[in-house]
């Protein structure tokens, strides 16, 4: 309670719009302080989130949430009354679903989507479809009889060896037979292992080529395209071993950010994932449209495909952290929580928009009366 009311009293101080740099300073202290039980990760100031002292021993990590209206104006800090408008209508759509996610979406403060909380454990989700990431960044392996499909690859050689080859083990996953490496987008947390694992599976690495080609903004190098490597287009089927990924071209929070829908099933019952692959907003006006217009492109997708499971590669995106929990403790009979239901999926995509249209709105409020706006989120 301590770094809240700290915490709260710097904003108020400066502003929503302009958190200072002490304010930042406590932060990063505090994620510190919260470190020692997150494997002793170093996460620079600007990928971390605030911390909610509350929830530190939840199985969120600390994240904190947004379930109400009243959580919404308390936390989000848009200050346009659009932005309110817009915001008040993405509570309405997550109907409390995804409270971590609502939080990392509608929100005009800067921060990312580290906060050192526990590694969760690896976890088959659906039938061959595992959650092998870590607290920040989620990794998918999707096993079928020819090999194994990865869905990104963490920030670098290190974490790839820590998290995706231990956690593979774990599982009875053989990292020597990892065959394709699909990148959603080129941000270093989302690439950086790719090299190390191709060099010790031979996988295929793919990527859209607006990314591949694109300018890094940060992390290692991109590794260079080998002669088996591919490009990921819109409207592609990658298909391998038996499974089917509809790749889809989302543009926004990079010029080549991917998304993927794709058949899974549980027990043998079907259901259609849906994971859309960047997560933080942009930070100009011109991004955040095209990003909403992203979302309805993938809506369009996941709509013809009635999507029904809500998946992510950052654990922020889905509420990833929670319903790991909630599936290591599930018993018999009780659901899934990754599936959502076509209605969660709707929703979901609605509450994206929503805080989409709500940053929009702050960026065009804040540069009519003259407000610097804050980094952008990752
Ligand atoms: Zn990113």
């Amino acid at each position: 309670m301590k770094f809240r009311s700290t915490f709260l009293s710097a904003v108020a101080l400066v502003g929503l719009a302009a958190v200072s740099a002490a304010a930042q300073q406590l932060v990063a202290a505090s994620a510190g302080a919260s470190g020692a039980q997150g494997a002793g990760r170093v996460i620079a100031p600007n990928r971390q989130g605030r911390p909610d002292p509350g929830k530190v021993n939840s199985p969120n990590g600390g994240r904190p949430e947004i379930r109400t209206q009243a959580d919404m104006l308390r936390v989000s800090g848009y200050t346009a009354p659009g932005a309110k408008a817009y915001a008040a209508m993405a509570v309405d759509a997550s109907a409390g679903m995804w409270p971590v996610t609502l939080h990392y979406r509608c929100r005009n403060v800067p921060g990312g989507s580290s906060i050192n909380a526990p590694l969760p454990e690896p976890v088959e989700v659906f039938d061959g479809v595992y959650s092998i990431g870590d607290d920040a960044n989620n990794v998918w392996a999707l096993d079928t009889p020819d090999g194994i499909i990865l869905i990104d690859a963490l920030s670098n050689e290190a974490d790839a060896k820590r998290i995706i080859v231990a956690n593979m083990r774990k599982l009875k996953l053989d990292p020597a037979r990892i065959r394709m490496i699909l990148i959603t987008h080129n941000h270093g947390d989302h690439y950086g292992g790719a090299a190390y694992l191709k060099s010790i599976s031979g996988a295929k690495l793919a990527m859209s080529r607006e990314d591949w080609e694109g300018k890094i903004t940060f992390g290692p190098p991109m590794p260079v395209k080998a002669a088996d490597d591919f490009y990921l287009t819109d409207g592609q089927k990658v298909e391998f071993g038996g499974r089917t990924l509809t790749v889809v071209l989302t543009p926004g929070h990079t010029p080549g950010t991917v998304s993927l829908v794709f058949p899974v099933t549980e027990k043998g019952v079907p259901h259609v994932a849906s994971l859309f692959g960047g997560q933080g907003s942009p930070k100009t006006v011109a991004a955040l449209r095209q990003f909403r217009v992203s979302l309805d492109h993938f809506a369009d997708v996941t709509d013809a495909m009635q999507a029904d499971v809500v998946l992510s590669n950052h654990t922020v995106g889905d509420d990833g952290l929670t319903k790991v929990a909630q599936l290591l403790k599930r018993k018999p009979g009780q659901p899934n929580p990754y599936v959502v239901g076509r209605e969660g999926v709707v929703r979901y995509s609605a509450l994206w928009s929503d805080c989409l249209s709500a940053d929009i709105d702050q960026a065009v409020w804040n540069a009519a009366h003259g407000i610097t706006p804050p980094p952008a989120n990752r």
